[in-house]
């Protein structure tokens, strides 16, 4: 099938796109930043937006910088651009290890960070970075720009707080200290598939203990979020066996899992179970 028709607006500035999205978003219009997400939804008409925004022509929103112990990327940000650390220390080689489990390089090539955090697919690997690090985005609006953090962001299956007239202007995500150690693990059937279930796990060890645990889980929920019956595990724990499966065993008990015609909710309880002990490892390693 074709998109339904609609009409294309390429602004240059960012004010030039705010005031286009307050033009237009009472008529449906939208922001067109990778296309990856939005696009294929257009072709099979489960989207017909009447307006579309092109934000690729704005350089200003091509930006990635660290400001005041934070990691700010800009709404044209690719996802290519994690190939390689984006930072100094843990941060930069996390999202690196993240990133290849996005899809496949031409989409990684189009698709925004920014845009999979708008998007707010359950099982965005981004969409679990921003949650379990407690990330926040500035958005703009012809009324002003707002911060929104992570946990009041995502608001159900592909629902944000973000308002029709709002551009996301920008996601920030705090830069880790040299001593955070961090793990990531996802399962899914095909690499490049979207994940069934995926964990973050990230800590410091002081005097041999785990202190300022953190635990996401992404996938297996309508939203990513940090699970704080897995955190209160791991916290005053030595790092292993023991302190793991108890965490991974909080994680499974505290998930109110989804299910569709080939995943009951049994399974995804046993892939968080394997993903929070498998990401917890790879931190240790
Ligand atoms: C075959 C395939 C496999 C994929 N696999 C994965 C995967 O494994 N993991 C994963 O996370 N993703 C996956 N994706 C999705 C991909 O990562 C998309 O790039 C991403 O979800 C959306 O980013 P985008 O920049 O392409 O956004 P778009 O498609 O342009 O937009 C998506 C939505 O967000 C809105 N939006 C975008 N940017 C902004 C902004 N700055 N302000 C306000 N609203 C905005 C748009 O209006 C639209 O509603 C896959 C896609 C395909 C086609």
């Amino acid at each position: 099938m074709k998109p339904a028709a609609f009409r294309y607006h390429a602004p240059k500035t960012i004010d030039e796109a705010v005031a286009l999205l307050a033009k237009v978003a009472g008529e449906d219009g939208r922001v067109l930043a990778g296309g990856q997400s939005l696009v294929p939804t257009m072709a099979f008409r489960l989207a017909k937006p009447a307006h579309l925004v092109d934000i690729n022509g704005v350089t200003a929103l091509d930006r990635i910088a660290v400001t005041s112990g934070k990691l700010a990327i800009g709404a044209c940000v690719r996802h290519a651009a994690f190939h390689r650390p984006v930072c100094e220390g843990p941060l930069g080689k996390l999202l690196t290890d993240v990133v290849s489990h996005i899809a496949h390089y031409p989409i990684r090539n189009r698709g925004t960070f920014c845009g999979s955090l708008a998007h707010a697919d359950p099982a965005s690997e981004w969409c679990l970075v921003f949650a379990a690090l407690d990330g926040e985005v500035l958005a703009k609006s012809a009324r002003g720009e707002r911060l929104i953090a992570a946990r009041d962001f995502f608001k159900g299956v592909m629902t944000t707080a973000l308002r029709d007239d709002e551009l996301l202007l920008e996601a920030r995500l705090p830069v880790l200290t040299d001593d955070t150690r961090c793990g990531f693990y996802e399962f899914s059937r095909r690499a490049g598939d979207f994940a069934l279930a995926a964990a973050l796990g990230a800590y410091r060890i002081e005097g041999g203990k785990i202190v300022e645990p953190r635990l996401a889980i992404g996938g297996a929920e309508v939203n990513p979020r940090r699970i704080p019956e897995a955190e209160r595990a791991l916290a005053g724990a030595a790092p292993g066996d023991k302190a793991f499966r108890a965490a991974a065993e909080a994680a499974m008990a505290a998930i109110d899992p989804m299910e569709d015609i080939v995943n009951s909710a049994e399974f995804r309880r046993d892939l968080v179970l394997a993903v929070v002990w498998r990401a917890l490892e790879r931190a240790a390693a």
